[in-house]
């Protein structure tokens, strides 16, 4: 286990050190409470060793401190156990009051040391199962089944504070709405598989281009999402002006050049996409405009032909 020890005795401090050393743990020390509290800020830590009397901040209130910070998520709760001299029952109250998990006296035989460090790292690995799998829902929570990207769901989260944080900063942001032309007919022609496998390749072709704009600092930050059956959307959070125009161009060929066959889209043999880029101040404009007027770029550039883009 990685191991916060806080304690303002340096001999004490030391002579547990090396005894969490010897059952093979890593070991961090402060000196005292502020010096904990940094130390959590800056790092996780798999169980705290407090003790409770320090001159300044006392082990409470540094545990007190440190709970404030995990908030309200359940899987964050650090274990804490306190390290006195003086296990009296009102200590024990105070500390689990405080947030504290479990008690220990200083003057422990070694083998309850190291008991209570064995039943910790069972939690510990618990939790650590815990955290990866709740990074796992959160992950599916916001992809789409079909296609690995971006839903639509999170992508609107994102566009909201993206959007703010343009918004102070007095920066552009661009919008790409995407949608594959003459689908219906893919999938009349086709099969309904077909026309998935081929949203795929569309998609990843999408990835890669915003992979590559954002290696190149081209638009960094810019993503691409699903934004709902053939439809897909890119967001472009402070892109210098101009920069729209050539990403939306350069997926309207990278799709093109893929020549994926498709008879029924008559004009091109081919799977092509059409586009409506817009991009706009955000301190003069909303965010539903944005939507709006990228979608009616969108109808105009079918009605011009497909397999193009028409940016504003
Ligand atoms: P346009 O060029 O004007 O966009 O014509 P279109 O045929 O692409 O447009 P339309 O909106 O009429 O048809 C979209 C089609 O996309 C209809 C729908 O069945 C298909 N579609 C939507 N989501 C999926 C999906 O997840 N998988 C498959 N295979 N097809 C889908
Ligand atoms: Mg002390
Ligand atoms: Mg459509
Ligand atoms: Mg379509």
């Amino acid at each position: 286990m990685k191991i916060l020890l806080v304690d303002d005795s340096r001999a004490v401090a030391m002579v547990t050190c090396a005894r969490l050393e010897s059952f093979g743990h890593e070991v961090i020390h402060a000196a005292d409470g502020p010096a904990a509290i940094a130390h959590f800020q800056q790092d996780h830590f798999d169980l705290i060793l407090m003790d409770i009397e320090m001159p300044g901040m006392n082990g409470f209130e540094a545990t007190t401190r440190i709970r404030a910070l995990e908030g309200h998520e359940a899987w964050a709760w650090t274990p804490i156990i306190f390290v006195t001299a003086t296990d009296t029952p009102t200590n024990l109250v105070t500390a689990i009051e405080a947030g504290g998990d479990d008690f220990i006296s200083k003057m422990a035989p070694e083998t309850v040391l190291q008991a209570k460090m064995k039943a910790m790292s069972r939690i510990a690995a618990l939790r650590a199962r815990l955290a990866q799998a709740n990074r796992k829902l959160q992950d599916q929570a916001n992809r789409d089944g079909l296609t690995g990207l971006i839903n639509r769901r999170a992508m609107d989260m994102q566009v909201d504070t993206l959007w703010d944080r343009a918004t102070g900063q007095g920066l552009p942001f661009s919008l790409l709405m995407i949608d594959v032309d003459n689908f219906k007919k893919y999938n009349d022609h086709y099969g309904h598989l077909a026309g998935d496998d081929c949203l795929r390749a569309v998609a990843r072709c999408f990835a890669k281009c915003l992979h590559d704009a954002n290696e190149d600092k081209i638009a960094p930050g810019a993503f691409v999402a699903r934004y709902g059956g053939e439809e897909f959307a890119v967001v472009i959070p402070e892109a210098v002006p101009g920069v729209h125009a050539g990403l939306a161009l350069s997926l309207v060929e990278s799709v093109a050049a893929l020549k994926l066959p498709h008879e029924k889209n008559s004009d091109y043999g081919i799977v092509t996409v059409s586009i409506g880029g817009v991009s706009v101040n955000p301190a003069s404009g909303h965010v539903a405009t944005l939507f709006r007027e990228a979608d009616a770029l969108l109808y105009k550039a079918k009605e011009n032909g497909r397999n193009r883009c028409e940016i504003s």
